[in-house]
């Protein structure tokens, strides 16, 4: 019998709407004819831009190079820099983007390429060339890869484990890639092991995905792998990192920790495969696959597209939009941001577009708390999201820090049970900010790659 494993507090079972893509291969989008490729595509610093109006550029060329705790930007396509303009993304915010009009040929793409033995190489190199190739961590927070690598190398970490369920309602991309790329899934989670010094890999696979963990048993075995697998259960926020490794350590992590805490390294299916890819065949991080669902879609789809792409195109790859579509969102409808400008292109950060109807956003007016508790059954973390709102609505800020304002993993629980439709995860996020300022303070403050 099969033990599946999950967490023990809160969390929700919402309608996913994952049938709408999950049995459908992966496709290649149309190759767009201006691609739009903002110069800050993860959280972090921004890229100096390399190009200007006029410059022509080779696919895969650098034309963003970050500093070091950053990501380098590269062109998804060959052609030539139209202008710079600014624009803002809804999970980056405003930065400087470089507009490309399509022409010329394509280097990589449809190309055999050899594949590098990795194994031969120094550690080091391997990291740079993950830094170099612009890979960031594609499936949760968008830090880049080589800094987390980094930090995880210096704490020690002892396992790797590969995060195979999925993280919202509607999204299936990382469910398509375990299917259709799990030999490059397995390279991928091999090369990060190899680097952390680490022998204990476990995939962590959503119960649901029984195709994928059929897949993956049988790529494990072939290559006498000694990496586990291990089923984790369906409740919502089962993908956030807490959640993930209360289930598979059976330890909560401590508050105001990370998953180091635990001696873990978190890697996303999509980061994984993204790093066999640069690892393997030198390709930088200029596509993903993106989930396009909702009931306003007329084709339903995980799609790879090529970034700076526009969710315009990518949802005309798709069919267009039925009549009833009323909200485009980017990433899933409990944590997702609504988009109002379809010329928002997709970044590394894209991992779905959304089209929702009237009912499957729920609209309902705002009323006042009636304190049914909901919110505080739902939280995976154990807060009182109700309390938290309060004290911010007030200005305590100080006090709502005390309560665990800082340990929400903004997962979107509460808001979705409110019957009172108060945006509490919302709220609580903004009042967050403050904490991220002083993340990044810290990414600047630490020198890059002398632990690997
Ligand atoms: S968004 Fe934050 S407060 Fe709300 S349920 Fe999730 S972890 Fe709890
Ligand atoms: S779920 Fe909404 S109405 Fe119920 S206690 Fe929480 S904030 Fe109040």
């Amino acid at each position: 019998m099969t033990i599946v494993r999950s967490f023990p507090k809160g969390g929700i079972h919402p309608h996913d709407d994952k049938d709408l893509t999950r049995d459908g291969a992966i496709w290649n989008s149309a190759i767009p004819p201006i691609c739009i490729v903002p110069l800050r595509q993860h959280l972090g610093p921004s890229c100096e831009r390399l190009v200007e109006p006029g410059s022509r550029v080779t696919e895969g060329m650098l034309i963003g190079r970050a500093p070091a705790d950053g990501a380098h930007v590269h062109a998804p396509v060959p052609g030539i820099v139209r202008r710079i303009r600014t624009i803002w993304s809804p999970e980056c915010g405003e930065c400087e983007a470089v507009v490309i009009e399509l022409s010329g040929a394509f280097s990589k793409l449809g190309k055999d390429l050899d594949a590098r033995d990795w194994r031969s190489m120094p550690r080091k190199d391997v990291v740079t060339l993950l830094r170099d190739l612009g890979v960031v961590e594609l499936s949760g927070n968008p830090h880049p890869l080589h800094r987390s690598l980094q930090y995880a190398r210096r704490a020690g970490v002892s396992r790797v484990v590969v995060n195979g369920a999925e993280s919202g309602p509607y999204l299936s991309s990382e469910d398509r890639l375990l299917r259709e790329h799990c030999a490059e899934l397995v390279t991928g989670a091999e090369i990060i092991a190899h680097l952390l010094h680490v022998e204990d890999v476990v995939f962590a696979i959503g119960a649901d995905k029984k195709e994928a963990v059929r897949r993956l048993r049988r790529e494990l075995s072939e290559r006498e792998s000694l990496a586990r697998i291990l089923e984790v259960g369906t409740k919502y926020p089962q993908a956030a990192v807490p959640q993930l490794l209360r289930s598979v350590q059976r330890k909560e992590i401590p508050y105001g920790k990370d998953e180091r805490e635990v001696s873990c390294f978190v890697l996303g299916a999509a980061t994984a495969y993204a790093t066999a890819e640069a690892v393997l065949f030198g390709k930088p991080c200029v596509e993903r696959v993106v989930t396009v669902a909702g009931g306003g879609i007329a084709r339903p789809g995980n799609v790879k597209v090529r970034l700076g792409t526009t969710f315009r195109e990518v949802i005309e790859e798709c069919g267009g939009l039925v009549a009833s579509a009323v909200r485009i969102v980017s990433g899933d409808p409990l944590t997702g941001f609504e988009v109002t400008d379809l010329e928002t292109p997709v970044t590394k950060t894209t991992r779905g577009i959304l089209a929702l109807t009237q009912s499957e956003i729920r609209a309902a007016e705002r009323r006042s708390c009636i304190s049914c508790g909901r919110c505080v059954r739902a939280c995976p973390m154990g807060l009182e999201p109700q309390r938290l709102y309060k004290l911010i609505e007030h200005g305590w800020q100080t006090k709502a820090e005390a309560k665990g304002l800082n340990a929400c993993t903004e997962c979107g629980c509460c808001s979705h049970v409110c019957p009172s439709r108060i945006p509490l995860m919302q709220r609580i996020a903004e009042a967050k900010s403050e904490h991220l300022l002083d993340y990044r303070a810290e990414l600047q403050n630490t020198q890059f790659g002398n632990q690997i």
